[in-house]
């Protein structure tokens, strides 16, 4: 019997959360408070519904000319994907096995001990830099980015592959200062292989209201394309691009 694992959604065929077409794994459950979250229907770690590797495998199977044909693989997300990271590093054991590339979509906000194994499989990190700033991170998220910047660095030391991403949300994470604190931190990364500057969006706030909760940032606007390019700027500033 393989393991289970508590998921809240599948994307068949993304396109955005790693190379190639990708099938996307949303696991339920997150550590931090993100006040802008597009997925705040991820955070109880109940909620969902159990799958077995094999279970979330044999969804996988049906796609896997389309995934290999494009250079695509599977990418897990969340929520936050750590928080099963025994079922992750499984379900990715598996992958590995059958010639899929594999991505991990995470805040970071981990305790390294716990995903070694994990990232022993995995072929690339998404990693979100939510704020340079602690007490700032703390504002927006819940939590502190000690922890984060530790996980960021293991990556490096180890070699694995990374690519940054970064909300930007006008008025929160946009001052030009604490962008150049980001780029300095990511150029202190040795495997970055690319920075993406995610423009913030509204979407999620209907979730928030659906589970009447109170939507911080309702009526923010988000960034223009030039606020956009001028952000990425900044954060590639200081980048010695790995080789993808
Ligand atoms: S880390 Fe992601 S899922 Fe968790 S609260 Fe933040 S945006 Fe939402």
């Amino acid at each position: 019997m393989s393991m289970k694992g508590r998921v809240h959604s599948f994307e068949t065929f993304g396109t955005v959360d790693g190379p190639g077409i990708r099938f996307v794994v949303f696991m339920q459950g997150c550590p931090m408070r993100c006040i802008y979250c597009h997925n705040r229907d991820t955070w109880n770690p109940e909620g969902g519904e159990e799958y077995t590797v094999d279970e979330v495998f044999e969804r996988l199977k049906k796609y896997i000319s389309y995934i290999k044909f494009s250079g695509g693989g599977i990418t897990v997300t969340g929520g936050e994907p750590t928080l099963q990271a025994d079922f992750v590093a499984e379900l990715f054991k598996k992958c590995k096995e059958n010639g899929i590339n594999t991505a991990l979509d995470t805040s970071g906000f981990a305790d390294v001990e716990r995903v070694e194994k994990l990232l022993e499989f995995t072929d690339l990190v998404l990693l979100d830099i939510k704020h340079a700033v602690e007490g700032k991170h703390i504002a927006i998220t819940g939590v502190g980015n000690e922890k984060i910047k530790k996980f960021a660095y293991y990556l490096s030391d180890k070699g694995i592959p990374v690519w940054i991403r970064y909300v930007l949300v006008p008025g929160y994470t946009d001052n030009e200062e604490d962008l150049r604190l980001a780029a300095e931190f990511i150029g202190s990364l040795k495997t970055v292989e690319k920075v993406e500057v995610l423009p913030y969006h509204a979407m999620g706030e209907e979730k928030w209201n659906k589970l009447g909760k109170e939507y911080k940032l309702h009526g923010v606007q988000p960034p223009t394309a030039q606020q956009v390019a001028h952000a990425q700027e900044i954060l590639e500033k200081n980048l010695d691009r790995y080789p993808a």
